[in-house]
């Protein structure tokens, strides 16, 4: 047993970061940030964090009670020796069945402590699907909040002038103002690549009438995550058929939560990408989703709750490793204010490089 991976000290805690502009999609919205961390120490003073960002209006899962599942969790691996990190991933994953984000930040402390005691990067826990090489740097989308048509103007315009070139524009609460919405960020940024985030926000039928409304415009989005509601299987599959063959991905995000759903989403055609995210899988299972869709064809997106520097840059680490991913959604930072803003590998540009990236995650978030 080596005794370099003995916890001697664990504590969970909730932190609170401001938002420089509300998050709106169609189902909610954030004001702040508010989320678990759970932070774990060796009894060398080497530290590991998590992060759970629970999104209520989305998963059902609260604030108090993520918080008592880390507790408890905190409590039980103190004095533990935590070796082999992945099994005790395993261990715990019963005891945070309804609170995947729970179970994302022990994992990601964890595995964020092993990576720090072995002297390695986090990404080198996830192995290359398809024997491709890690994948270093790569840039995130931005997204486009429910909100005004100048509201919408306004980020196209600064994110575009600071060299984003991939706008994630959220649609589904009023059809006249999404379509108005949608043209003008293709007018201010013509050369970037339109993804459309319906959160649940119409029926098939409307949906592919929105699109004809577009196209009409020459406007063609690369992707369209998440058009109806997650139970709408026949729905998301009529959509996919639709645009088969088209420029025009049909992405899971709601509608796949595991890989039990990631295995149903794919077996039933009713896709053609997947949004992996880890509040919704927790970080091993996500690995999981990613490598069963990359061996069927189904291309991935990596995306992100409404999560701090922390969860956004373990995020990055795993989409380098994996090194699977086509569409990289991991903007929240540009959301927030104050020291969980920012992550040391992810520029003013949208731009991840994890080139020098040292020990672990590389994020210290300060427990009061
Ligand atoms: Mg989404």
């Amino acid at each position: 047993m080596d005794i370099s991976f003995q916890i001697q000290d664990a504590v969970a805690s909730v932190i609170r970061a401001p938002l420089a502009s509300p998050f709106r999609i169609a189902t909610g919205q954030h004001d702040e940030l508010e989320n678990v961390f759970l932070k774990l120490t060796t009894r060398d003073g080497v530290s590991g964090y998590g992060e759970a960002a629970v999104a209520s209006h989305i998963t059902g899962e609260t604030v108090p009670g993520t918080l008592a599942n880390l507790q408890n969790a905190a409590a039980a691996l103190r004095g533990q020796t935590v070796e082999d990190a992945e099994s005790a991933c395993r261990q715990f994953a019963a005891a945070f069945a309804g609170n995947h984000a729970g179970l994302a930040a022990l994992e990601m402390a964890l595995l964020d402590l092993s990576s720090r005691v072995r002297g390695i990067p986090f990404y080198r826990l996830f192995a290359p699907v398809a024997a491709l090489e890690p994948r270093l740097a790569f840039s995130t989308d931005i997204t486009v909040v429910i909100g005004s048509l100048d509201e919408a103007r306004a980020t196209a315009r600064e994110f575009a002038s600071r060299g984003f070139r991939a706008f994630k524009i959220k649609i589904g609460r009023d059809e006249q103002l999404d379509l108005a919405r949608v043209l003008a960020v293709h007018e201010i940024a013509p050369d970037s690549q339109i993804i459309l985030d319906a959160n649940m926000g119409f029926c098939a039928g409307s949906m592919l009438a929105f699109l004809d409304r577009l196209a009409a415009k020459g406007v063609r989005p690369v992707l369209l995550e998440q058009p109806v509601p997650k139970m709408d299987w026949d729905g998301l599959s009529e959509i996919t058929a639709a645009l088969t063959g088209s420029e025009t991905l049909v992405c899971a995000d709601e509608s796949v939560g595991s890989l039990a759903d990631a295995r149903r989403a794919i077996d039933s055609n009713a896709v053609s990408a997947i949004n992996v995210k880890f509040m919704k899988s927790g970080i091993l299972e996500g690995a999981e989703i990613a490598r069963l869709a990359a061996s069927r064809g189904i291309r991935l997106m990596l995306g992100a709750m409404m999560e701090s520097a922390l969860a956004v840059t373990a995020s990055a680490h795993f989409a380098a490793g994996l090194a699977c991913f086509d569409f990289l959604d991991m903007d929240t930072t540009f959301f927030l204010k104050g020291e969980l803003a920012h992550s040391p590998y992810l520029d003013e540009h949208g731009r991840f490089d994890l080139h020098d990236a040292g020990p672990g995650i590389g994020v210290e978030p300060s427990f009061s």
